[in-house]
């Protein structure tokens, strides 16, 4: 099978060619667990799942690194204004994370590493960075110098003459910053008062943000790996300085294909922490929303194009879940002898197969899956109905949107649907006293309430 993928050293679509034979080593830029993840954060992990489940539908086997970021300027303030130390304040991010990853059926990595497990290796390529004469110490912080690596800029195409008004670079501390304000950047940070710190041959002090990546993805992918993954911010300058430290110390190429998702974002703007419009799983769990909707909305999208989060849309994109996983219960509850006769729906495999495979194309895989349902439910005696279920299961290996795990949902009982009725008349005469203890009972009998706008909705605990 052929896969197609744009990467953005080239900006071209390319073939994918592993380096090892049917194998392929991807990294992907993990959160920085200093809050819960966002669901712009989850766009780009969805993406990412899409990537190496393509990948496997296309018969590699692949090995899949995604860092945890434990370590970093904003973990430090956050956690000191918890009055926490760093490894309590991000452990329950880190915890969360991994659920949210579960609930959006993302495949779980091969190895998650964590920065500040990693410090040795982080110092060992600093060494040799010093050593090759791509860095320099300034009292006990060591910087990167951008003017000696010649290809520094080959994948965000930026060049010296791009940086507004400096004909020399001037050098920062900061993690993160903009394309016109690039500069020498910070390898290796001497200590500040009251931040966590590791010993190193410059001092005590904490790695720069950038080298976490280059140490984590060279430890267990090795110098040289396939695929490195993340969200287009990240571009420039992350990714741009991982290839400028992996390479300045290795010399070898660091990776042949960047593949960077573009965002999600509200009211037009980029979903970010910073300007407060961002939604967390659990907000859209709060107003009833199933994770699963939340996939395939993303799915809806190329991950190349921007996407407007709207509720509207996750909306949309529930109903359309349910009736395809309605689809699916149907035709599996339905025992219908296999005829030589009947067709499969082989004219869309080969559609659906090709739409993955061109640069994860996603939206057009959903639509040719919707084809096959509507052709089936257009004249079902032409359609073998076993045949049609493989089929989308097959595609659902992809997708990942939970079909064969579809079971006929549980009903509630009378004493369930009487007792919500009670709660309900307790809460509109105010009695919450009463109102709590029926949410007890409902909640004893198996049953979660979720109040939405359109009133309470039961969902079944098991
Ligand atoms: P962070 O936890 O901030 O390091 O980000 C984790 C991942 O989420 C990175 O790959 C980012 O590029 C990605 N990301 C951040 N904001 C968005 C967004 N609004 N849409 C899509 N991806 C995003
Ligand atoms: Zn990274």
């Amino acid at each position: 099978m052929v896969l197609r993928i744009y990467n953005f050293l080239t900006r071209k679509k390319e073939v994918f060619k592993p380096l090892k034979k049917g194998q392929a080593g991807l990294y992907t830029c993990g959160p920085t667990v200093y809050s819960y993840a966002h669901i712009g954060n989850l766009r780009t992990y969805i993406f990412e799942d899409i990537l190496r489940r393509t990948l496997e539908y296309a018969g590699y086997k692949v090995k899949h690194v995604m860092n945890i970021t434990d370590v970093e300027d904003k973990i430090i303030k956050n956690a000191r204004e918890a009055g926490k130390n760093i490894f309590d304040f991000t452990g329950p991010y880190e915890a969360a994370f991994y659920n949210d990853l579960k609930k959006i059926n993302i495949t779980p990595a091969w190895k998650y590493p964590k920065a500040t497990d990693h410090v040795k290796e982080m110092t060992g390529i600093i060494k040799a960075l010093i050593k090759n004469k791509l860095a320099y110490r300034s009292d006990e912080s060591v910087y990167f110098d951008v003017s000696k690596f010649k290809k520094y800029g080959k994948l965000s195409r930026l060049r010296k003459s791009d940086f507004p008004g400096k004909s020399d670079f001037h050098r920062t501390d900061s993690d993160e910053y903009e394309k016109g304000s690039a500069e020498d950047f910070v390898l290796w940070k001497a200590k500040k008062e009251g931040e966590p710190s590791w010993p190193s041959p410059w001092g005590e002090g904490r790695p720069g943000w950038h080298i976490e990546c280059s140490a984590m993805s060279m430890k267990y992918l090795g110098k040289s790996f396939d695929i490195h993954a993340g969200g287009i911010d990240l571009l420039f300058p992350h990714h741009e300085n991982e290839i400028a430290q992996s390479e300045g110390a290795t010399k070898k190429r660091f990776v042949k294909y960047f593949l960077e998702g573009e965002h999600l974002l509200a009211d037009g703007k980029k979903m970010s922490k910073s300007l407060g419009n961002v939604f967390t799983l659990r907000d859209l769990e709060e107003k009833g929303f199933n994770p699963l909707a939340f996939r395939y909305l993303m799915l809806g999208a190329h991950y190349r194009a921007q996407l407007n989060f709207t509720w509207e849309s996750l909306k949309a994109a529930q109903n359309s879940l349910e009736r395809l996983r309605e689809f699916v219960l149907r035709i599996k509850n339905k025992s219908v002898e296999p005829k030589a006769s009947r067709r499969g729906g082989t004219k869309f495999a080969a559609k659906v197969k090709k739409a993955f495979v061109d640069d994860l194309d996603t939206p057009k895989a959903l639509a040719q899956v919707w084809g096959v349902v509507n052709e089936y439910n257009k004249n079902n005696k032409k359609y073998d109905t076993g045949g049609v279920l493989q089929l989308l299961l097959e595609f659902d290996r992809v997708l990942g949107l939970g079909l064969a795990d579809v079971r006929e949902p549980e009903k509630p009982s009378d004493e369930v649907l009487k007792t919500l009725k009670e709660r309900e008349t307790a809460r509109k005469s105010h009695d919450f006293v009463s109102a709590d203890i029926l949410r007890q009972k409902i909640y004893d009998l198996g049953w979660e309430i979720n109040d939405t706008p359109e009133g309470p909705r039961l969902k079944a605990m098991n």
